[in-house]
């Protein structure tokens, strides 16, 4: 089995002592993979039960931001952008809801989605059209590209290519992903709640995911610490501040740009 570096992995280097064990942790990226991908029609499944309408509604589809976090990320998003005319995705956008925030600002606001119930979601909360590939848009159209919680779910980290080519030169793209050396992993270990979801298919440290960033072809990646918070109230802003300073906050922010020039 081969890492997304392209090592051969060795399936005795299992990550967890206890609990999830099917993680092995790559010697040469540090990435912590999945040693046994679910199949695309067992994932299809999986998204298809967490973006169930009853789930949707409950909040509780496990995929999505939710409602606070999300406007903590458009006004990230926002502060970047320019103007009115910039083009926006969000890639791996779930129901479209940070994508609902962004219209009115940034009417060409796009969104890209792998669930066929979170497609039809969107379109029927927000009249969003939302699209199932990133290649129905033309290369070099996208000024910035949010992917928020999304690339622990891919099954290949060669998406995130196609991503660069669809972002202009020297536009920016805002990852972040659940952070394998937070709080609560380094606390529950196996058990930790991120590693026990089946569709969570790598866990990244900062050291991996800034190795993957670069190996893709994405320049100045720097690591954003004071980044969007969960709640709301003054109690959780000071953990969620405190734990990113310490580097063992709950989500891995990253801001990343496409070369000016595309070698
Ligand atoms: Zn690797």
């Amino acid at each position: 089995m081969k890492c997304f570096c392209g090592a051969d992995l060795n399936l005795n280097n299992v990550y967890f002592s206890s609990g999830e064990v099917d993680f092995i942790n790559c010697s040469i990226c540090d990435l912590v993979i999945r040693k046994e991908f679910p199949s695309n029609s067992e994932l299809k499944k999986i998204y298809q039960n967490s973006y169930s309408s009853e789930n949707i509604v409950r909040n509780s589809t496990n995929q999505c931001s939710g409602n606070y976090s999300d406007t903590v990320y458009f006004n990230f998003i926002n502060n970047k952008l320019e103007g009115y005319d910039n083009t926006v995705l969000d890639f791996g956008c779930g129901t479209g809801h940070l994508i609902s925030l962004l219209k009115p600002f940034y009417p060409k606001s796009y969104g890209v989605e792998f669930s066929k119930s979170a497609r039809k979601f969107s379109l029927e909360a927000y009249k969003l059209t939302i699209s199932e590939d990133i290649n129905n848009f033309p290369n070099e159209f996208f000024d910035f590209v949010s992917a928020i919680e999304v690339i622990e779910h891919l099954t290949d980290l060669s998406s995130l290519s196609c991503v660069l080519k669809k972002i202009k030169p020297g536009g920016s793209m805002l990852v972040t992903t659940p952070n394998r050396n937070s709080f609560r992993a380094l606390i529950e270990g196996g058990n930790w709640r991120e590693a026990k979801k089946k569709f969570h298919l790598v866990l990244f440290d900062s050291k991996s995911l800034h190795y993957h960033l670069k190996k893709i072809g994405f320049v100045d990646i720097r690591q954003i610490r004071f980044s969007p918070v969960q709640r709301p109230g003054l109690k959780f802003f000071i953990y969620t501040r405190l734990t990113q300073l310490l580097g063992i906050g709950g989500t891995l922010c990253f801001i990343c740009k496409v070369p000016e020039c595309k070698v």
